[in-house]
């Protein structure tokens, strides 16, 4: 080890002090420690997860999407962090070898009514500096997906997919190579100010920390409580299900195939996801979970749940979206229904192409007067960042936001 590099030594599994204690090791957790490291290699760095792995929740159940930037409002994080981040990020994968590939998307407009929202899409591709977009007519998108329904279409030729495991596992891997550490199954209980430190308490022990970063997921706000301030803002649980295509359809999807988003939603709406390590996910819907990593329908836990009806946020947004919410959930329990979604985009589809596949549940950070927070928010208290709100595209993102953590918490 070089002389002068201040490395993590705490054996004994306690109260060592360290540069920079990262909470949660999910992907932007894993970035955000990356580039720490990157950028100061003589800082000691504790990355500390609760699960015996990293990377066991959003990061890996997910469609596996390289998104390029192309729903978000020009100049919020969101659009900035995404047009960097895929670009980061598939550098990142060329260097390692990483699988994935830069298929190309096509968002398809169904109707005449969604041709508006469909140009908002293609300026707003623009203003975000998108490289290579096409309109295509009905005959070229037919060239490309030929069992494609619609009546007009984006090419989003940048847009890919991607192994999220195996960036994760690299991620950590990286972390450990410039002398980070990484501990697992290590919860996070409290956070305690002292003066410009954190004291950590966890369920193996106490550290002390100049900067912490909080990246807990699912559980930021939680975290975000533990550090005795009030939260801005309440993750709510939204699963989204997927079913795979049965090998005897999955010809009918080529590559990515996403219809025109509903701009009253926060999620973009099921679509055909090609995955790179073979055959086609659809979906996923939105319902809200009974649990936080709740990823079965059934599964329920009192804590959290009583966490989400207590808070009047929650009753908020079910009386501003009431249709919605129980279309989704309708669609959760009907096959038939799920199928007819997917029909809009390929009506070849049949409900017995399609099998039950997994699940996913999204930390969608929501406001107290019920509006979903839509752009990343990430909230400094002192030495302590909490990244509040990063839904989709963080995975995308993550390195693009780990850069830009790093670059606001300074040496
Ligand atoms: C269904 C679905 C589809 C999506 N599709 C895409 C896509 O195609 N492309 C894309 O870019 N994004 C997609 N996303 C979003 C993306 O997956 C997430 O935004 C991203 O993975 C968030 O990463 P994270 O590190 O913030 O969270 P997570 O991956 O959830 O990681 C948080 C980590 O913190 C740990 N943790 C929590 N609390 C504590 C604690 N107290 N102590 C210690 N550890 C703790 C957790 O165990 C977890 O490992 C999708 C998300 C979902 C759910």
């Amino acid at each position: 080890m070089e002389k002068n590099v201040k490395r993590w030594t705490d054996p004994n599994g306690g109260m060592g002090e360290v540069d920079c204690c990262i909470i949660g090791g999910g992907l932007v957790g894993l970035a955000t420690a990356y580039r720490f490291l990157e950028k100061f290699p003589h800082d000691s760095v504790l990355l500390l997860e609760k699960d015996s792995r990293v990377a066991c929740q959003q990061s890996t159940h997910n469609s596996g999407v390289l998104h390029a930037g192309l729903y978000y409002k020009p100049g919020s994080e969101k659009a900035k962090l995404c047009v960097e981040g895929i670009r980061e990020m598939v550098a990142f994968c060329q260097h390692h070898h990483i699988r994935h590939e830069q298929c190309g998307k096509l968002v398809v407009a169904g109707t005449v009514n969604e041709l508006p929202r469909l140009e908002t899409l293609w300026s707003r591709g623009n203003l975000n500096g998108l490289q290579g977009m096409k309109r295509l007519s009905v005959e070229e998108m037919r060239e490309r997906e030929p069992h494609v329904a619609g009546i007009q279409g984006i090419l989003v030729p940048e847009e890919g997919i991607v192994d999220y495991r195996a960036v994760a596992d690299t991620l950590a891997r990286e972390i450990v190579r410039l002398n980070g550490e990484i501990r697992l199954q290590t919860k996070v209980e409290k956070l305690i100010s002292e003066g410009t430190k954190w004291r950590l308490v966890t369920t193996q022990g106490e550290f002390v920390a100049k900067k912490v970063v909080n990246c807990g997921g699912l559980h930021s706000d939680l975290v975000l409580k533990s550090s005795g301030v009030q939260r801005p803002a309440r993750i709510v649980p939204f699963r989204g299900e997927y079913y795979d295509l049965k090998p005897e359809a999955q010809h009918l999807v080529k590559h990515l195939i996403y219809p025109v988003p509903d701009p009253d939603f926060p999620f973009l709406g099921v679509h055909f996801t090609r995955m790179i390590q073979g055959g086609v996910e659809a979906g996923p819907n939105a319902v809200l979970a009974l649990r936080r990593e709740g990823y079965r329908m059934f599964d329920f836990d009192l804590r959290e749940f009583w966490d989400a009806i207590s808070y009047p946020g929650l009753w908020r947004f079910l009386i501003q979206y009431p249709s919605m919410v129980t279309y989704e959930l309708y669609r959760s329990f009907s096959k038939e229904v799920f199928c007819r979604s997917l029909q809009r985009l390929v009506p070849a589809i049949q409900q017995e192409h399609l099998e039950e596949g997994s699940a996913g549940v999204r930390a969608q950070a929501m406001f107290p007067n019920g509006k979903l927070v839509e752009d990343f928010l990430f909230v400094h208290q002192g030495s302590l960042t909490h990244v509040v709100n990063a839904p989709s595209p963080a995975a995308t993102s993550s390195l693009a936001i780990g850069r830009r953590i790093v670059e606001e918490i300074g040496a």
